[in-house]
């Protein structure tokens, strides 16, 4: 048990009370434990390279000397990277948690 501070009136409480007793305020909204801040844009930029490119160079080119066959690869690999890519932009959006 260890006292925090009341973000409304500043006065301390125990971390266990439901509310705090001096305001009312409910603790639940003080101590988040899910709570995230956003990640810096080094981190970012370290996340966004490892996104995957899907090359459509190649794949085309590909495409043109298996006669088409190669397309279903193709369209295979690109929804693999667009998943990863996907996850990738929802850990950003969402934040690390601070605890
Ligand atoms: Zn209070």
């Amino acid at each position: 048990m260890a006292l925090i501070q009341c973000l409304d009136c500043g006065k301390d409480i125990s971390s266990n009370a439901a509310a705090c007793i001096h305001c009312g305020a409910p603790l639940s909204s003080l101590k988040n434990p899910n709570q995230t801040v956003p990640y810096s844009d080094s981190e970012v930029s370290v996340m966004l390279s490892g996104k995957k490119q899907t090359s459509h160079v190649l794949h085309l080119i590909l495409s043109c000397f298996t006669f088409g066959i190669w397309i279903f690869f193709w369209i295979i690999v690109a929804i693999s990277n667009n998943g990863d890519n996907a996850a990738i932009d929802k850990k950003i959006k969402l934040g690390k948690k601070t605890t």
